[in-house]
């Protein structure tokens, strides 16, 4: 007889191993079924250890500007070997950390891939190889992989995606980046500090284009200056090789034919929902293009099955996937929902960080909400000067009238982790006056946000005096 759970989750990554972990939490019966290591593409071949990658490289590049603080360091170098094995132990103790997680809260972690198959005796199942699962409740959550570019030479040895960069065993001394989203700007930053000679190709007029104008210039402005060749307008065409056993991006930037040349070319394109295989025949929810449709508890067109993170389309982050499965193990087990899915902030790991949460400015807008800004400079901010970090800003976005927090956008050093702040403020509806009431500690990075709050009434004390920019 096949094994009955409360709830199967397919899939292993920061959304399915949450949800099964907070199913167990909640006293259900769990299964998850993973056909890799726990953690999925955000613990084993995303966020983690690009961030590792980030960290390291962002040293190695610090090391070498030490004399601003004094600092003499002669004959700096790297060990790309030991740089991968720091990264390959970060991942494995988070990777073991979530395994004790799930053997602890008694998740039953089964080995294979997961397919939905036809209910038996009007219970949901799943097939893993010969074995079938029942369960009442099914979560999907069989994130993404890298989308292949459609053109010729795609399959060339040399072009990569995120996953086939990791696995070279050396820095590339010359890199061509196709994409300039979010995966692009931080293997360019990675890269760029180690002291590749590194081209972005964007097909969009530019680069992390979702982003707020303001934003993207900031950061060409800074790749550049670290000696990122970048170009916008720019639809890459095809991948051929070269004599010299190189690889060419050809692309037209603004009509005109061109070819960046480079050992590797990295393609970070985009993600795709990983559905191969995750369905029988007859056995296929309702879709939404090539993405499940769920509705507002993430349950699909089938009764008892959910489905969450990248499968589902619309933002592609690991805390955005976290949240679903939360949201999924609430509605499974008839409880109100704890967090408010539609605030997402969202960062960028480049060197100085981006986050944003919210609406911007033009966003605003476009929607015909009328809006008061505020705006602080972290060049005046102490802590900013004192680490050498100075470029960037803080920006803050309200309703007017009712000075409700509705955005923020920041430029900074931990940016990524200040921006919980006003993510904070906008699910609490908190106004100006509400964040104005905390006093910031000093001297923090954090001073910048009470500057942006209070620049909104044209009262930073940082800022040199000028009208209130309502
Ligand atoms: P993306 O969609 O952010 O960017 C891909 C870029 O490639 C786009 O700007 C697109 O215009 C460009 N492009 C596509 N085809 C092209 C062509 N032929 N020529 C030139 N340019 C072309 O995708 P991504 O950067 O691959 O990231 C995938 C997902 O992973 C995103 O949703 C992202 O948010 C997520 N992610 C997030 C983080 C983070 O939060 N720090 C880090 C990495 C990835």
């Amino acid at each position: 007889m096949s094994e009955k759970f409360d709830l199967i989750v397919i899939g292993g990554g920061p959304g399915g191993y949450v949800a099964a972990i907070r199913g167990a939490q909640k006293g259900l019966n769990v299964a998850l079924i993973e056909a890799d290591r726990v953690g999925g593409t955000c613990l084993n071949r995303g966020c983690i250890p690009t961030k590792a990658m980030i960290h390291a490289s962002s040293l190695y590049r610090e090391m070498q500007e030490g004399d601003r603080f004094g600092l003499h360091a002669e004959h700096v170098s790297y060990d790309y070997d030991k740089i991968c094995e720091y990264k390959q132990e970060t991942v494995d103790t988070l990777v073991g950390g979530v395994e004790q997680l799930l053997k602890g809260n008694k998740v039953t972690l089964i080995e294979g891939r997961g397919t939905l198959i036809p209910p038996q005796g009007g219970i949901n199942a799943v097939a893993v190889e010969e074995e079938t699962y029942l369960a009442d409740n099914i979560i999907l959550a069989s994130g993404s992989r890298p989308a292949e570019l459609p053109i010729e030479g795609a399959d060339l040895p040399h072009v990569l995606n995120s996953d086939g960069l990791f696995a070279l065993d050396h820095a590339p001394d010359s890199l061509v980046i196709i994409g300039g989203g979010v995966i692009g700007v931080e293997f360019a930053t990675v890269f760029a500090n180690l002291g590749s000679q590194v081209t972005i190709l964007e097909a969009l007029p530019k680069i992390l284009d979702n982003f707020d104008k303001e934003i993207s210039q900031n950061l060409k402005m800074i790749l550049k200056k670290r000696g990122v060749d970048i170009h916008t307008s720019a639809l890459v065409k095809k991948f051929a090789e070269t004599e010299t056993g190189m690889v060419m991006a050809e692309y037209e930037e603004k009509g005109k034919e061109s070819a960046a040349v480079g050992d590797y070319i990295l393609v970070a394109a985009g993600r795709r929902p990983v559905i191969e295989g995750l369905f029988a025949e007859g056995v296929q929810p309702e879709m939404n293009g090539r993405y499940v449709k769920v509705d507002e508890n993430y349950l699909t067109s089938i009764p008892g099955v959910y489905a969450i993170g990248d499968l589902i389309g619309g933002i592609q982050l690991a805390h955005a996937a976290s949240a679903h499965g939360i949201r999924a193990v609430e509605a499974i087990c008839g409880d109100s929902a704890s967090q408010n899915v539609d605030v997402v902030p969202a960062g960028v790991y480049t060197d100085p960080e981006i986050a944003i949460v919210g609406m911007t400015e033009a966003r605003a807008k476009e929607q015909g909400i009328d809006v008061i800004t505020g705006k602080f400079i972290m060049s005046a901010n102490g802590k900013s000067l004192i680490t050498k970090e100075e470029r960037g800003f803080i920006k803050v976005v309200a309703e007017a009238g009712t000075e409700k927090i509705l955005g923020a956008q920041m430029v900074c050093a931990r940016a990524t982790d200040m921006i919980g702040e006003f993510t904070t403020a906008i699910v609490n509806d908190l106004t100006v006056s509400d964040m104005l009431r905390s006093i910031m500690s000093h001297p923090t990075y954090s001073e910048g946000i009470g500057e942006a709050l209070e620049d909104v009434h044209g009262m930073s004390l940082h800022t040199a005096p000028r009208p209130s920019r309502r």
